[in-house]
């Protein structure tokens, strides 16, 4: 297929594009590389530096799918600018499908979050728990998922929303390489590295079995390749919802033991206060896509997602 991945200069984003050339799809990269990496493109995809409301004129060349990941998504900085997020989030992505309805390409697979959900009422979450989200981040990308709904109900458009929980580690060369690190194993990681010389773990007093936030970690390579089966399972006039996560949860202690094993590093930690707004407990049912689209991660242990990005980091 031809296809268009926007933000495919990003951590996601350019594993999947990496993955779709691997597949023998024609892929061009839109990203106006605010955030991405222009090295981070896949050898064998176009890339043209542009932002999302400029697709149109890319997409009249005749595509036959989008893959969107293009967005902003710092938790953080949702609560103290708001308007960014509506802004670039809901409005870049409203006029991305405006394009796409104009140039007649009907199929879409949206990179949207467990930030959808909020705090949950019970764990595992299935895609019919409340979406209740408590930061701008994740109520515009519940604000896409419903426009996606609704376009397809007024327009046939083909749409597929996937709602990342943790994801970590690296596939190859692509790896996380965000400005500002606020992801708990890069940070880890960089500690080992000889960057930082301590971790911050923040709060200790979470009702959980060592009193630190469980989160579900799934492998960047694993999560891609959902994509890839998302872009094939898209219906027109449908649009279905996926959690992706590995079902399992793991503590900050067990994450930053599983990084000592695999560095070697001692890794000082330092306990303080709880982040705002982070939920005891994130951990997805992820029995939907594995029953409908045949996903399965391979990747089911955090020593294998951490020695990726251990191993990336390093080269
Ligand atoms: N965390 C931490 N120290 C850090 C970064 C994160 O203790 O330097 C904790 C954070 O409070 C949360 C978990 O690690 O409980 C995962 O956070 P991350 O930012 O990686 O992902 P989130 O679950 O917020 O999407």
């Amino acid at each position: 297929m031809r296809l268009m991945v926007t933000g495919g200069a990003g951590y996601v984003g350019s594993v999947v594009a990496a993955q779709l050339v691997e597949a023998g799809h024609d892929v061009t990269v839109l990203d106006d590389l605010s955030t991405g990496h222009a090295d981070a493109v896949p050898d064998g995809a176009r890339f043209v530096k542009g932002s999302i409301t400029e697709a149109a004129d890319v997409l009249a060349e005749g595509f036959d799918g989008v893959l969107h990941f293009a967005a902003k998504s710092l938790v953080g900085e949702s609560v103290e600018r708001p308007e960014l997020y509506w802004s670039h989030n809901l409005g870049g992505t409203l006029a991305l499908l405006d394009a796409m309805r104009r140039t007649g390409v009907g199929r879409i697979v949206f990179s949207s979050t467990a930030a959808t959900y909020g705090e949950p009422e019970s764990t595992p979450i299935p895609e019919t728990a409340p979406t209740r989200p408590t930061n701008p981040y994740g109520a515009s990308k519940l604000a896409v998922d419903t426009a996606l709904t609704a376009y397809a109900g007024l327009y046939g458009l083909a749409a597929v929303s996937l709602r990342y929980f943790n994801v970590a580690g690296a596939y190859g060369r692509f790896r996380e390489r965000h400005a500002v690190e606020t992801h708990l194993i890069p940070n880890v990681l960089k500690v080992a590295l000889g960057e930082r010389e301590s971790v911050s773990v923040f709060g200790e007093d979470y009702p959980t079995a060592d009193g630190t936030c469980v989160r579900d970690y799934v492998h960047v390579a694993d999560l891609a390749r959902a994509h890839l089966l998302a872009l094939d399972a898209c219906a027109p006039a449908a649009h279905a919802v996926y959690n992706l996560g590995n079902g399992t949860g793991f503590s900050v202690r067990e994450v930053i033991d599983v990084c000592r094993e695999v560095t070697g590093h001692e890794i000082p930690a330092v306990f303080g206060p709880r982040r705002p707004g982070d939920p005891a407990v994130l951990v997805a049912s992820s029995e939907k896509i594995r029953r409908e689209l045949g996903w399965e991660p391979d990747h089911t242990t955090l020593h294998s997602i951490v020695r990726d990005a251990w191993t990336a980091l390093q080269a």
